[in-house]
């Protein structure tokens, strides 16, 4: 059976996420883009509202949410500002791989204070020379008596200098290329790591974007998450949730330069008439409606298959991908309906144009979503 309507629990869920993302985020969300600076105080509220811990499971302190609810606070939050929704999401995406391959030991070490007190944890793949091909990383861990020892650089680490958690990918023999790579869950406070300073974006302004350098940092073997060689397919394991929450995220982005730009196509008056009057814009306004309807569609259908337990990775590649490219072209036509006015500081549509691009680029680029969808179709090809 396909079903399109939600339970009265999640409109509950996703009307309150809304009431959040227009009371809290939207307030705050010029003043974090014009100065870049961390949005902790948000980050706190939206921790009292569990928007940190949604996927923990309840029996440690979580929230214990599906993918597909998650999308829908995905969507809401990022409705308020992109930047600041990814702060929140990049948690859920570290944290996965504990929930999904964690003994029950690393779930009460690491999960239960998580959800017990403000917390923050980081994803750490990408490197300064692999990024879309993350098997290639230099970081590496060497098998050290009971544990590993860590050395290496990160790069582009979202809320890498506020995390207290990192979850670490780092290559055990890098003669193995992807088979290993193992997935090492390492505290902020242990002697080595240094935290780079904040790197100056285009957009998504308010998320914190670091490198992290690993100095001869010692990791137990007691963190080193599920076996050795199986840390790449949990990375990517990771991805597959998390690619229809940005895509959800993409979504409520674009819904917000729809809405700016219909509420200005009924203002603005030109050859006498609302701009709203003119076919040319009503089609614009109408083809962002279609591409955010078929985005939400395909972000749903990816989530609801991960909910049930089957593989989805072609199917968070396809929503991704659509739902990037939409948020990049209704923001960009935003922009253009507003005229002159869209190319100023003075109306917010350039900002979301500024923060949609990004969307293209991490969580898997749109040209390497497109690889995993012809994969799909063709098999692996030279
Ligand atoms: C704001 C921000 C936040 C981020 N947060 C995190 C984070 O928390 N954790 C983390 O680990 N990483 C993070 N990243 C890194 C992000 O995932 C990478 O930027 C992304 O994977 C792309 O890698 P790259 O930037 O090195 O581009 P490159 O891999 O150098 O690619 C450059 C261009 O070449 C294209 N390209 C590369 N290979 C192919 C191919 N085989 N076929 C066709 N085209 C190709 C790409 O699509 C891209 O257009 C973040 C990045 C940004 C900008």
């Amino acid at each position: 059976m396909i079903g399109f309507s939600l339970t009265p629990e999640q409109k509950a869920k996703q009307e309150k996420a809304r009431r959040f993302a227009r009371e809290v985020i939207l307030p705050a969300a010029g003043k974090h883009d014009r100065e870049g600076d961390f949005p902790l105080e948000i980050m706190q509220k939206a921790y009292a509202e569990g928007y940190l811990t949604p996927l923990v499971p309840r029996q440690y302190g979580g929230g214990g949410w599906g993918i597909l609810d998650t999308c829908l606070l995905s969507e809401e939050l990022a409705s308020g500002d992109m930047g600041i929704f990814v702060s929140i999401f990049v948690s859920t995406l570290a944290l996965h791989p504990i929930i999904s391959f964690g003994t029950e030991d690393q779930k009460e070490r690491f999960l239960r204070p998580f959800c017990s007190k403000y917390t923050l944890a980081s994803y750490c793949l990408s490197e300064p020379r692999a990024g879309s091909d993350p098997a290639s990383m230099e970081t590496t861990a060497a098998p050290d008596g009971n544990g590993y020892v860590l050395n290496g650089t990160k790069m582009w680490i979202t809320n890498g200098g506020y995390a207290d958690l990192y979850v670490v990918f780092a290559n055990t023999d890098r003669q193995k290329k992807h088979r290993g790579i193992i997935s090492l869950i390492v505290p902020a406070s242990s002697p080595g790591i240094r935290r780079g300073g904040p790197i100056d974006k285009m957009g998504q302004r308010a998320s914190n974007t670091t490198a992290l350098t690993f100095q001869n940092v010692r990791v137990g073997k007691e963190n080193l998450l599920g076996g050795e060689r199986e840390g790449f397919k949990k990375a990517m394991a990771a991805l597959d949730i998390t690619r229809p929450m940005i895509g959800a995220g993409a979504v409520g982005l674009a819904r917000s330069a729809m809405e700016l730009a219909t509420q200005y196509a009924q203002k603005r008056i030109q050859f006498g008439v609302p701009i709203s009057h003119h076919q040319a814009i009503q089609f614009i306004l109408a083809d962002m409606a279609i591409g955010i309807d078929a985005a939400r569609l395909l972000v749903w259908r990816a989530a609801c298959l991960a909910d049930e337990g089957k593989r989805n990775s072609t199917e968070a590649a396809v929503a991704k991908a659509f739902a990037a490219d939409l948020a990049m072209r209704v923001t960009t036509d935003a922009v253009q309906v507003y005229g002159a006015m869209g190319y100023t500081k003075y109306h917010p549509v350039e900002k979301l144009m500024r923060d949609a691009k990004v969307i293209q680029i991490y969580e898997g680029s749109a040209q390497i979503m497109r690889r995993i969808i012809a994969r799909s179709m063709l098999g692996r090809v030279p």
